[in-house]
């Protein structure tokens, strides 16, 4: 008979208030996927949940099987990572709660995922670790869209196949077709193309391939931002309304920013 008790990693990804002193609390687990949690007396001065679990915590979390996906009754929950930066620096606070909301609208509830797992874990850490700047958020979007089996192609003419010349100044892509396209397939569409030059192109190739990469130049990080945001709601159907925040946010304070 399954254990009654359901245990795993979990990263808190929101929660909300239920009731007076309860929370119901969506986690991202290492065994189960996006999971719901409804913690009862949360808030009350004795509860043992008080300060176990916060905002971008990872814990060790006990819940029980019973009841209905989407409010679970938590058993227990101990914190393992707490990721201090969040509280103080709000630039990383902002791209990690893109990345919760991300997540939260395309995780399925209880369908276990480890490698999103993984890449949400590492995702934070490294924002704990170096602060956000946009190729962290946007590597973390290109590697959520391989995860989903769209990730852009970029070496070959997304429509016809065809060899494609990474050396050209400026290069297509298209949502509809699902990256890069040639000169010929390019001319055949009658909208809904993106161009990137030689410097934002090989930049995108970089984080595609998960590699550290630099800003080239910020109209360059503009292009990027918008070309990554058509693909993840064409293809992934999210809201963008946090996205667009932490971009604002990550802008504010660069020379050239953006108030619109
Ligand atoms: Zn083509």
């Amino acid at each position: 008979m399954d254990d009654p008790i359901a245990r795993s990693p979990a990263i808190v990804l929101d929660f909300e208030p239920a009731f007076t002193s309860s929370r119901r609390v969506t986690w991202f687990t290492r065994h189960y996927g996006r999971v719901v949690t409804l913690i009862r007396g949360s808030q009350r001065p004795k509860s043992f949940f008080l300060a176990q679990y916060d905002l971008f915590y990872t814990c060790d979390l006990l819940f029980y099987r019973r009841g209905v996906p989407g409010s679970r009754p938590a058993r227990e929950c101990a914190a393992l990572k707490r990721r201090d930066r969040f509280r103080r620096d709000w630039r990383a606070c902002a791209v990690a709660s893109c990345v919760s909301d991300l997540v939260c609208q395309v995780a399925p509830l209880e369908a276990p995922e480890p490698r999103l797992y993984r890449l949400l874990e590492q995702t934070y850490d490294h924002l704990d670790r170096e602060g956000a700047d946009t190729p962290v958020l946007y590597r973390f979007e290109l590697s959520l869209l391989r995860l989903t089996g769209h990730a852009p192609r970029l070496t070959s003419c997304s429509a016809c196949g065809a060899a494609l010349d990474l050396e050209r100044p400026r290069i297509a892509l298209s949502c509809r077709h699902g990256g890069a396209l040639c000169d010929r397939c390019a001319a055949a569409e009658s909208g809904g193309i993106e161009h990137l030059d030689q410097a934002a192109f090989q930049w995108l190739l970089r984080l595609c391939r998960g590699r550290a990469a630099q800003v080239p130049d910020l109209p360059a990080d503009r292009r990027l931002a918008r070309v990554v945001g058509r693909f993840l709601t064409y293809h992934l159907g999210v809201c963008p309304h946090s996205r667009i925040a932490a971009l604002r946010i990550l802008d504010y304070g660069r020379s050239g920013y953006r108030c619109s």
